[in-house]
């Protein structure tokens, strides 16, 4: 759908990330916020004051549901993270709350959200804050970029975001969709990722310092809501006459890449061990890493020539110091991260001998699959989970399956 807004004359050029520009950002910003004042995603929650209305420039917000907020958004779209964080506000509703909640409910508020590093650095963020807070510092939010980035896991473009949006301070941002937009509008002739610094140069070129908040949002919502990575909407864009990208006819071929490198995958084999009264063995991974903290039933990976039920046996004596019979397969599930795909083979288990030790793991624990929601789990257990329940004689004993059966992605 063309643009109906008058918008004015475009300048001249598409101009080179490390020159700012200078001469085409009046014209620039123009006519993003003409077009985000119609256009714009007007009701972003933490973007609104406690009435539901949005502010006015220059007016503050309460900077934790804006925090929150953007640590959820930074490997997460914001269709999901909506009623995700819905939910924490829920049950976090301050920053005193989320400082004085468990590490196990924060993990179990943010389960399905993934990379779960970011709910632990959240909360670690919240203690040191609500520290500060405590010690009479006063008001214990940072008002500028500095001391966003002194918190665990709060990088440049976050910060900015924040700052912007509680503060409404002039500070540019460059996510991934604002990368993108900057990379067509100027058609960059190498992957943006190797000269970012020279697109840092060019979003503080074009930041609008007297709208810093409405303009950051405004490049945000161009990149999300119409230069989306596959299909960039030029008819409807506000950029279209000044973009290169569009001017050269491929504007989806930008930003340029660097050629991606095959990506590893594993087959992990996974114990369901039940004992004789029905209870499932569980345990907690350690706290580093990308999923510390968060429980998982045992197992590992396949060595070259292994058979899968001769891994699951060997990872159970390794991790558990425990003997167990392994059984029928339960459930196959695959499951992507950005840098790994890994396929789960999930066998039943039956335990024989060994009182189960915490070897590789911060505890063990013997629990009825009913109970098994009172902990976090990542994404691809929870799939090992539903196919425990799914079982017909969920009781302990372990049923005939033919191999292959009851194949999941996760
Ligand atoms: S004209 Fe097309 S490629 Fe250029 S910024 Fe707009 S949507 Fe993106």
């Amino acid at each position: 759908m063309p643009l109906r807004h008058d918008r004015g004359r475009c300048p001249e050029g598409g101009g080179d990330p490390p020159a700012p520009l200078d001469d085409q950002a009046p014209a620039l910003r123009r006519f993003l916020l003409d077009w985000w004042q119609i256009h714009g995603r007007h009701g972003i929650p933490w973007k609104l004051k406690p009435a539901g209305l949005p502010p006015a420039d220059g007016e503050p917000l309460d900077p934790y549901g804006i925090w929150v907020a953007e640590v959820m958004l930074q490997q997460t779209r914001l269709a999901v993270v909506l009623p995700y964080w819905h939910r924490w506000m829920a049950a976090f509703p301050d920053l005193p709350a989320l400082a004085s909640a468990g590490e196990h409910e924060v993990l179990l508020r943010w389960q399905g959200l993934g990379y779960y590093a970011r709910a632990r650095r959240l909360h670690h963020g919240a203690r040191l804050l609500w520290a500060r807070a405590k010690a009479g510092v006063g008001d214990p939010w940072p008002r500028d970029l500095e001391g966003w980035q002194l918190l665990p896991g709060i990088g440049r473009s976050t910060a900015a975001s924040i700052v912007s949006s509680a503060f409404d301070q002039p500070a540019a941002l460059l996510d991934g969709n604002a990368l993108r937009v900057l990379a067509r509008l100027t058609a960059h002739p190498v992957p943006p990722q190797r000269t970012l610094a020279g697109f840092w140069r060019l979003s503080e070129a074009l930041l609008d310092r007297r709208r810093p908040r409405a303009f950051n949002q405004a490049l945000m919502d161009l990149g999300a809501t119409l230069c989306t990575p596959r299909s960039p909407a030029c008819g409807s864009c506000p950029w279209s006459r000044c973009c290169a990208a569009y001017a050269a006819g491929h504007p989806a071929r930008y930003p340029l890449k660097d050629q991606s490198r095959p990506i590893p995958f594993q087959v992990i084999g996974v114990g369901v061990v039940l004992d004789d009264s029905g209870r499932v063995l569980i345990d907690q991974r350690l706290p580093e890493g990308l999923l510390g903290g968060l429980w998982e039933f045992p197992g590992g990976k396949q060595e070259p020539g292994e058979s899968i039920e001769n891994t699951i046996r060997r990872e159970l004596r390794e991790e558990l110091a425990i003997e167990a019979e392994v059984g029928e397969e339960l459930v196959v599930v695959e499951h992507a991260y950005s840098h790994k795909r890994l396929r789960f083979v999930v066998h039943l288990c039956r335990w024989l001998s060994g009182e189960p030790q915490p070897l590789a793991s911060q505890q063990v624990r013997w629990v009825m699959p009913a109970d098994l929601d009172a902990y976090p789990f990542p994404a691809a257990n929870a799939r090992i989970i539903e196919a425990l329940r799914r079982r017909p004689d969920a009781d302990g004993s372990i049923p005939h399956r033919h191999p292959g059966e009851n194949r999941a992605a996760a």
